[in-house]
């Protein structure tokens, strides 16, 4: 399989910021078996999945699993999984290309996402030959589930302040943990977490820990307002007893496997997230088509018509940001060669360059997300806010999505604070912006590192302007590349690009005033505003197919 990345020189993090790109992945990349297996993907969710969610959100005895397995027969639970211990082997594009299409229902989504995610990914990257012998083929087959326990009671943004201990044995041959892991998906039904724990009080360390082990217990389920099908629990871990050799990495080097793990986790959120806006979108058009309102289908109205507009033009953007940035991600571990020696600090690196453009694309994607269940609910009227029709349970299960994974105050923060803080912010302030929104970032934050008035409000709004300046690029890149290709949708590719840049340079100059007002700088320069009239080409594109027709 091909994802046909045209990237001609490998690409840095936050390259972005200095020049246009030459060529990114797209989704539109992809060969005919990539299309095929995503397209299998989409099949097995809406003939599987989506026909039981009731009886999902209700925790059926037995009916996650069997649907985890199904989808792991089919591949889909280890895509990027190396192939040499069960996996596919299969770049992380073609893994977030497929989770998305798994993902019209959160709950599924959640459980896919984990278990093929942060719940295997870990140990694909840190561990060692033979961890990765004992627990990744099991999990590529589905034989149990994968889980993440990082969150604590009292630990959740602060994620490095776990109170959870681990002491050696006596004899040194096993790990005592002893704490409480919070808010753990998929807790019900894992056979393997990773778990994060301090040893001796202080050196921060991950662990290979299965539910077998002695001292390790589930407690009973989160009561959730949303994703009432996926399992929420705490894992206990009371004297639980683990050996010595299911260390991850080294002891004191947790946060290195934390971090990095989410990093790429943050791409997997946004295609899960996105698998849902395309699902509100398609709710919301065949919905719209349908309902009459003054004697004519309400899919006639201005109003309505924008709304789909909207939902697809941020859906485009989220799309074209995730599949670049994973591309990137992708060239960079190809790039990792084991006769260089130390692959797992290989893989970190690989994993840590494009952390900033990570947390953009996961604040961006959960954000599209939230605004297409707000609209979907809108556009249904008064039967959006019944049990009657999907989308009420689209809005509750969207929710959760800009808490976890990090919230999207910390990735907001994480990302401007990580280009000012490792040396990317001054060469992105000497280079002539390419975009709009692009050039709003720079003046923005000329001012305010000009007067040093930095504080979480402007760094918020600096990372917004990031987001909108990656996301303009994106749009735009792709939009070209379709036209250049003849792509048999790049007239809906360049509607969205000119509306979702329209959209952009407004929301751009209202935060880039916002931070200059807040740090006393000089008010931004108005931008020219174009492609304000490409909305109704977009709406008719959606409605004609009521779906997003990418
Ligand atoms: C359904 C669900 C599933 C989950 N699955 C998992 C899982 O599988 N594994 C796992 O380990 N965790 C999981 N989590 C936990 C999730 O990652 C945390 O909820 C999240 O990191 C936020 O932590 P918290 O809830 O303690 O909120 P807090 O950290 O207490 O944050 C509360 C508020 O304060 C804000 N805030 C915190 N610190 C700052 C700061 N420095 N500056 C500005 N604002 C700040 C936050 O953005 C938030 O708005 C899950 C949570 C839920 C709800």
């Amino acid at each position: 399989m091909s994802t046909g990345s045209s990237a001609s020189a490998r690409a840095t993090g936050c390259e972005f910021l200095l020049r246009a790109p030459l060529g990114v992945q797209t989704p539109e990349d992809f060969d005919a078996d990539v299309r095929l297996m995503a397209d299998a993907a989409l099949q097995f969710a809406r003939g599987e999945v989506m026909p039981v969610l009731d009886r999902l959100d209700a925790q059926e005895e037995g009916l996650m699993m069997s649907l985890l397995k199904k989808a792991c027969d089919l591949g889909f639970g280890a895509v990027d999984s190396p192939a040499e211990f069960g996996g596919l082997g299969q770049p992380k594009a073609v893994a977030t290309r497929v989770l998305e299409m798994l993902s019209p229902n959160g709950s599924f989504a959640t459980t896919m996402g984990v278990h093929s995610g942060v719940g295997q990914t870990p140990i694909a990257l840190f561990g060692t030959d033979e961890q990765k012998r004992r627990y990744i083929p099991p999990l590529a087959r589905g034989d149990y589930m994968g889980a993440y326990a990082l969150s604590e009671p009292n630990s959740g943004s602060d994620a490095l302040s776990v109170s959870c201990r681990a002491t050696l044995t006596p004899d040194g041959a096993n790990w005592k943990l002893n704490g409480t892991k919070m808010w753990i998906s998929n807790a019900k039904w894992a056979g393997s977490f990773i778990v994060f724990a301090k040893v001796e009080g202080e050196r921060f360390t991950a662990f290979i820990v299965e539910r077998e082990h002695p001292g390790v217990s589930v407690s009973a389920e989160e009561h959730k307002m949303g994703l009432k099908g996926s399992s929420t629990a705490r894992l206990v871990l009371d004297g639980a007893e683990i050996p010595r050799d299911n260390t991850l990495y080294e002891v004191g080097e947790g946060h290195r496997v934390a971090l990095n793990t989410l990093n790429l986790g943050r791409c997997k959120l946004a295609a899960m997230a996105l698998g849902q806006a395309r699902e509100a979108i398609h709710q919301t058009a065949k919905y719209a088509r349908e309902r009459r309102q003054f004697g004519r289908s309400i899919s006639e109205f201005g109003l309505i018509r924008d709304k789909l507009a909207r939902m697809a033009s941020n859906v485009f953007a989220a799309e074209s940001m995730l599949y670049r940035t994973v591309g990137c991600i992708d060239d960079a571990f190809a790039a990792v060669d084991p006769s260089k020696g130390n692959v797992a600090e290989q893989n970190r690196r690989a994993a840590e360059e494009f952390a900033v453009e990570c947390s953009l694309v996961k604040v961006f994607a959960t954000e599209a997300l939230g605004h297409c269940v707000d609209e979907a609910i809108q556009v249904h009227g008064g039967f959006g806010f019944t049990e009657e029709f999907p989308v009420a349970r689209l809005y509750r299960d969207a929710r959760v999505m800009r808490i976890y994974e990090g919230t999207n105050e910390i990735n907001r923060l994480f990302a401007f604070n990580r280009l000012a803080t490792k040396g990317g912010l001054n060469a992105a302030l000497d280079a002539e912006p390419t975009t709009a929104a692009g050039a709003l970032f720079r003046h923005a934050a000329m001012a305010a590192t000009k007067l040093d008035t930095r504080t979480q409000q402007v760094d918020a709004g600096l990372s917004d302007l990031l987001a909108l300046t990656y996301a303009q690029q994106s749009v735009i890149s792709r939009a070209d590349r379709m036209e250049a290709s003849r792509h048999p949708r790049s007239e809906f590719a360049r509607a969205c690009a000119d509306y979702f840049s329209f959209l952009a340079g407004v929301a751009a100059y209202s935060r880039a005033a916002e931070v200059c007002a807040r740090v006393g700088g000089e008010p931004p320069v108005t931008p020219e505003l174009h492609g304000v009239g490409s909305d109704d080409r977009i709406a008719a594109a959606v409605l004609e197919g009521s779906q997003y027709p990418l």
